[in-house]
């Protein structure tokens, strides 16, 4: 229940209980922060789907640095899928197998595939062993920020404040439009539809993340389907006047689903949803006070293509710790203020940097120009006698490879 009147003063509060906001509080907690989660949901709210499933090494890195154990524990319950398969028409241009084992002495994998339920699931988990408070059912509704420290409001004339706040109420967020920070960037044409559906246990599927170029059981759509742990992420990718309803629901559904992964998984789908994606970054990630810093879907949205959103969001939330605890400790109010900048100069560099690499991705799935289709055309033939053509189709469905630069330890 929402808590009514003036709260204590805190060192830190974090607005929104998404994956991004409890690693952020777990990342304050390491620090030595006294800090505390504001959510608007209630305690017993079902969260969609699986979303994110694709954790990077380095976000498992990064866990395991802020929670000793967590990185582990999130790849003990995902899933390491060792084969990357491509089709274009119906024919096989790429396949290969690789060693699931770790790379470096972490002994961590270098990604994980699990849902993202399941990894909020084990970040509450965290919470609750830190004794990091989750407030429910406390919408933030205003934002008022000084050179002291921040005042939030809630529906009810709650008043919380704090000397910090980590705004990780994600896409629509309130804290963002409260500080008067706009988003920059464009929408996908294509429409996607992504349904999850669950693994037949008694017959599973071989783990193999498959892409198929203009599938011609689908009347030549893309489509991608990932394995993660208890089940299947299949991703449709509409041509440009497709109906979108007619592949998201009924029959259409099955229909797509039953082509693409078999007749029993029709009758397992557990969520599906319809997707433009939008490609905007926030013109800042803090306020003009330096006292309020934007992590997560409220910095950024990107297209799900090379799996940078939560995983972003992810080194966005351990920054920003970062720089909190560094401006807490100075002496110097000027001081504190540059090294809040710099984490906005920095994740902001980042965000911008992961939405060329994701926009790389869509503009290529999208296929708009000519050249780009020839290209796709004369590697899927070239495959059939020169494997890099097969592992281009492969790889460059999910854009770059790279990672943003960054400046660990400069605030
Ligand atoms: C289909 C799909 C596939 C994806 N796949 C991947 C992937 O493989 N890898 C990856 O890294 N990312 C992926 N993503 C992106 C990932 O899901 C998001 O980046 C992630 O959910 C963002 O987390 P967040 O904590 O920033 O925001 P959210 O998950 O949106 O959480 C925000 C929280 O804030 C709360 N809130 C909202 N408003 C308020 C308010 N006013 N006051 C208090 N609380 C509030 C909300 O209730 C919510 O709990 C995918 C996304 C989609 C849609």
């Amino acid at each position: 229940m929402a808590e009514n009147a003036q709260q204590a003063r805190r060192q830190v509060i974090v607005v929104g209980a998404g994956p991004v906001g409890l690693t952020a509080a777990i990342a304050c907690k390491a620090h030595g922060l006294d800090v505390v989660i504001l959510e608007a949901d209630p305690q017993d709210r079902v969260r969609p789907g699986s979303r994110a499933i694709y954790l990077h090494g380095a976000t498992l890195r990064v866990l395991e640095r802020i929670r000793p154990g967590l990185g582990h524990a999130m790849a003990g319950k995902g899933l390491v899928w060792p084969t990357r398969r491509t089709l274009f028409a119906g024919r096989e241009v790429f396949k290969r197998t690789y060693s699931t084992e770790p790379r470096d002495s972490s002994g961590l994998p270098h990604f994980t595939s699990l849902p993202q339920v399941e990894a909020e699931r084990l970040l509450h988990q965290t919470c609750a062993e830190l004794g990091i408070q989750v407030i429910w059912e406390s919408p933030v509704v205003g934002v008022e920020t000084s050179d002291e420290g921040v005042r939030l409001q809630g529906p009810k004339d709650q008043l919380w404040q704090a000397d910090y706040v980590i705004g990780a109420d994600g896409g629509r967020s309130s804290v963002r439009t409260q500080i008067g920070v706009e988003m920059e960037g464009s929408r996908s044409v294509n429409s996607f539809v992504i349904a999850d559906v669950s693994e037949d246990p008694d017959d599973p599927l071989p783990l193999e993340r498959i892409f198929h170029y203009q599938d011609p059981s689908v009347g030549g759509r893309n489509v991608l389907l990932v394995p993660f742990a208890g089940g299947w992420r299949a991703d449709l990718q509409c041509l440009e006047d497709d109906d979108p309803e007619e592949f998201s629901q009924g029959e259409g559904l099955k229909r797509w689903i039953s082509a693409v992964l078999g007749p029993r998984y029709a009758q397992r789908i557990t969520w599906v949803s319809t997707y433009q994606f939008l490609q905007v970054v926030a013109q800042s990630l803090t306020d003009a006070h330096r006292r309020v810093l934007l992590v997560g879907e409220a910095a950024h949205l990107f297209a799900p293509f090379g799996a940078r959103g939560m995983n972003s969001g992810v080194a966005d939330a351990e920054a920003a710790a970062r720089a909190i605890s560094a401006a807490i400790t100075s002496e110097d109010p000027a001081t504190a203020a540059r090294g809040i900048d710099a984490f906005s100069d920095e994740r902001r560099g980042a965000a911008l940097y992961n939405r060329d690499a994701a926009s790389i991705a869509l503009n290529y799935l999208q296929g708009k120009q000519l050249a780009t289709r020839l290209r796709k055309h004369a590697a899927a033939f070239a495959a059939r006698w020169w494997e890099p053509a097969g592992k281009w189709l492969d790889t460059a469905p999910y854009g770059p490879t790279s990672a943003p630069p960054t400046s660990a330890g400069r605030y």
